[in-house]
């Protein structure tokens, strides 16, 4: 058993504030270390009212009420409570552990001091409060990943641009969930992060249950406390960007008026199939294709009707090719047609037919006359000893100016080798 004596230096080498409180609610003692922590004398505090000494009134009345519930015998009645104590010039933050000895009436309070730890929750309070602002302004979707690319965090103010739920996500590979291209772009973002950082500029292609969306993902490393690091991704959605880039590309790649492939890409796409004709040993064909008397038309039924002409004899051209040939308008009422894997004899083939279905198309101008036209065809074949594809369109070309001579509306092959006259 400890004595009195044995209690006193206790109370008085301990570091947390002790203070007894009697049946009367009085202070019967203090120890040193409370009496400083509020930077009182002993006689200011001693002898007072303990519940007086509570800042917060709702604290006070919490005390006051469990403290009834206990004198009535009640169980379960909470010992800690974190309040704030008056000082001499102000208040101090602690935690207070309240015990009841039931046969002296008395009780004993032990005071911690928690002003520290109290701004340190109040510092992280206002960090997550800024973070949570922070998320809140970022429109993009953002994602935190493992290195193996599965989702552990989804924050998205646009949950419909997610390519599934956050709860499908969750635990999820980016493998599972992705296109096999987009995740592959994720996960070469990821791999950059291990080893730079962070990483950006990888596009990714996403349908989501409404739509079909692009996003620029941008990305860096987070270093954990007790775990590996993670990644946290950033996916800004380009689409409408996207959108303009696929327009501008389709029109600086196809004519405005029929929407065949224009000049500049006709001669890019035959560079890329005379190579390849060359390299495989296949034979190539171009056929030169010009409407006759096509002034006559404008000047007879307008140049509104000539438009049309064009149009119809390119949607035309488009029906009768096959899935590997390709046409484009290669000047005012010229067009080039491409056969890859095609000799001079199937081209020719094919462009008497062509001639056949362009003579029986059937035009009605705005006075109702109906009207006809035909076209001029030249062919150009490289079978074996070829130099470029300038000099592929260029005895094409030749040719159907042989056709011209030779009274329109027929078809001409090169009658040159295809050597490179362009030189
Ligand atoms: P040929 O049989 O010798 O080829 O005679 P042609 O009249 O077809 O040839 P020419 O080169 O004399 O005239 C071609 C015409 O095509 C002249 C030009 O006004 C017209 N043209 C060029 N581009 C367009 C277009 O986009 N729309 C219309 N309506 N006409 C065009
Ligand atoms: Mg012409
Ligand atoms: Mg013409």
């Amino acid at each position: 058993m400890l004595s009195t004596i044995d209690y006193k230096t206790f109370f008085e080498s301990t570091n947390i504030g002790i203070a007894a409180i009697e049946a009367d609610a009085v202070i019967s003692m203090a120890n040193a270390q409370l009496l400083t922590l509020l930077q009182l004398d002993e006689d200011e505090f001693v002898g007072t009212i303990f519940l007086d000494w509570i800042y917060d009134d709702e604290d006070k009345n919490t005390l006051k009420e469990n403290h009834i519930k206990r004198l009535h015998g009640s169980k379960d009645i909470p010992q800690n409570y974190d309040i704030r104590l008056r000082t001499k010039n102000g208040y101090v933050s602690v935690l207070i552990n309240v015990t009841f000895f039931k046969e002296a009436g008395r009780t004993l309070v032990s005071v911690l001091e928690t002003t520290q730890l109290q701004q340190t929750r109040q510092k992280l309070r206002e960090t997550i409060h800024a973070q949570e602002a922070i998320f809140a302004a970022i429109p993009d979707l953002m994602f935190e990943l493992s290195k193996e690319g599965n989702y552990l965090n989804v924050w998205a103010q646009n949950p419909e641009e997610l390519a599934a739920s956050k709860q499908q996500l969750l635990g999820n590979s980016v493998l599972e969930i992705l296109p096999l291209a987009a995740a592959k772009e994720v996960i070469q973002a990821i791999v950059e992060c291990y080893k730079n950082g962070r990483s950006s500029g990888h596009q990714i292609e996403i349908q989501t249950p409404e739509a079909k969306l692009w996003f620029e993902l941008s990305a860096s490393l987070k270093y954990n406390n007790d775990a590996p690091p993670t990644v946290i991704m950033l996916s800004r959605n380009i689409t409408k960007t996207k959108e303009l880039e696929f327009k501008l590309r389709h029109l600086s790649r196809h004519d405005s008026l029929t929407n065949l492939y224009n000049r500049r890409t006709l001669q890019e796409l035959l560079q890329r199939d005379t190579q390849r004709a060359m390299r495989y040993k296949t034979p190539l064909s171009v056929c030169m294709l010009d409407i006759d008397h096509f002034k006559n038309i404008n000047d007879t039924y307008g140049h509104f009707m000539g438009d049309r002409v064009l149009q119809a004899l390119a949607a035309l051209l488009k029906k009768s090719l096959r899935e590997i040939d390709y046409c484009g308008r290669y000047g005012g009422e010229e067009f080039v047609i491409v056969l890859p894997d095609t000799n001079l004899m199937h081209a020719k083939e094919f462009a008497q037919r062509l001639l056949k279905k362009i003579t029986t198309m059937k035009f009605q101008s705005d006075t109702n006359t109906i009207f006809h036209i035909s076209a001029s065809i030249g062919i150009s074949t490289f079978q074996t000893h070829f130099t470029s594809c300038e000099a592929l369109i260029k005895s094409a070309d030749n040719a159907m100016y042989q056709a011209k001579l030779s009274g329109r509306n027929c078809v001409r092959e090169s009658t040159t080798q295809n050597s490179d006259q362009t030189q």
